[in-house]
């Protein structure tokens, strides 16, 4: 497979995956972590690299012809190599574009990086995706062969802050919001999770991924129930496992769920599950659910502006209510848009960020 975005959370559980199972790696690609790139080059021996910025190309200990740079290197990175599989495991916007050359390419696209779906989603339309997520794989499970569903739930940690107070979230800094409750993975999508956007994100991909907009998101504070689904009859089933992404990752790569690749939950050693409503109070970012699912062109705004507020508050440069004070402010100034053709969506982008940054 080709493996995008190799070198944070969801590509490094890839590995792992392909070091149990034997998977060949064509091609890697990384942003800026050099040194793990060249840890990885020298296990799995791939035929391409891409790296994001062509200073660090000097780094690379991989003949320089093989290198790519880039958002073009990334598409060339594609086309080079003839694997039916690419796992998009880039964060943010930057991952957009590999997505969209996997369908031009008619490859399967094994995709974590869900801004893909939350910012051009209709122009993904007819790409072969297996999408990546805990709720997804769940929901893919959930869903398989039925037909009376009446609606469907993801759940959601409630992220860091879950236990805390309103009136403290003034307070609090990127490495409170860093810390997890339950799931080790990357920076910007732990602090989605604090501020509930990473749930608002996968109710819009549920939406994209089974046309679903009967859907809603519940709090499961120990993230081991990850889907439900109701039925017509009044009957509801619920998929859960233990909090591990190798397990939907799994399920993006492999065509038969055969192998162990988790422990099955002991529900006997479960003291006890609870359910939760989402405050809209604690996670105002929620409150867009519908206004998205009614609108879905709005996302590449809101994932704009949530992407720029989310790195000004990593860098210590912002409160944590900015993120979402933000977020309104560009939908305010963006409610008209209406996108038609897919090069809107990269100035939106950019004019959003740029609106953020004035
Ligand atoms: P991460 O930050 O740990 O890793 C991101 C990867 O993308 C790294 O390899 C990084 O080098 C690369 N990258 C960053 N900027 C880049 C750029 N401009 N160009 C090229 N490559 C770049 O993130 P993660 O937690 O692995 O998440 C990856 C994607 O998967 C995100 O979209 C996230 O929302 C989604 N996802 C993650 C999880 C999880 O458990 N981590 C679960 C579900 C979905
Ligand atoms: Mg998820």
């Amino acid at each position: 497979m080709i493996l995008c975005g190799s070198t944070g959370s969801i590509g490094l559980n890839a590995l792992i995956l392909a070091r149990k199972y034997n998977i060949n790696i064509s091609a890697l690609s990384c942003g800026e972590n050099i040194s793990l790139l060249n840890e990885q080059i020298q296990e799995f021996k791939p035929k391409f690299v891409c790296i994001k910025n062509e200073n660090d190309k000097k780094l690379v200990k991989f003949p320089s012809s093989k290198i790519f740079v880039g958002q073009n290197g990334l598409e060339k990175l594609l086309k080079e190599c003839d694997d039916d599989l690419v796992l998009n495991a880039i964060v943010g916007f930057a991952g957009f574009n590999v997505s969209l050359t996997a369908k031009k390419l008619n490859k399967i696209l094994a995709l974590a990086n869900k801004e893909s779906l939350v910012v051009g989603g209709k122009f993904l339309k007819g790409a072969n995706i297996r999408a990546i997520d805990s709720e997804h794989a769940a929901l893919n499970m959930l869903l398989k062969g039925q037909k009376n569903i009446k609606k469907i739930l993801i759940t959601a940690s409630g992220g860091a802050f879950f236990k805390h107070k309103v009136k403290d979230l003034k307070y609090v800094s990127s490495k409170d919001a860093l810390k997890h409750p339950n799931w080790s993975m990357g920076a910007k999508i732990t602090i989605d999770s604090a501020t509930m956007a990473n749930k608002l994100f996968e109710i819009l991909e549920a939406y994209y991924l089974y046309g679903f907009k009967n859907i809603d998101a519940i709090i499961e504070p120990r993230s081991l129930i990850h889907a439900l689904c109701e039925f017509k009859d009044g009957g509801t089933s619920l998929y859960a496992s233990s909090a591990d992404m190798k397990l939907s990752i799994s399920q993006a790569l492999f065509e038969k769920n055969d192998k162990n690749i988790l422990n099955s939950l002991d529900f006997l050693k479960i003291p006890s599950l609870k359910f939760y409503k989402i405050s809209l109070k604690k996670y105002p970012i929620y409150s867009l659910k519908d206004i998205l699912l009614n609108k879905p062109d709005l996302g590449v705004i809101v994932n704009a502006a949530n992407e720029y507020w989310v790195y000004k508050f990593l860098s210590g440069n912002c409160a944590f209510l900015d993120i979402a004070n933000g977020i309104f402010k560009a939908l305010d100034k963006f409610a008209d848009i209406k996108i038609n053709e897919i090069e809107e969506i990269f100035y939106l982008d950019k004019k959003v960020k740029e609106f953020c940054a004035s």
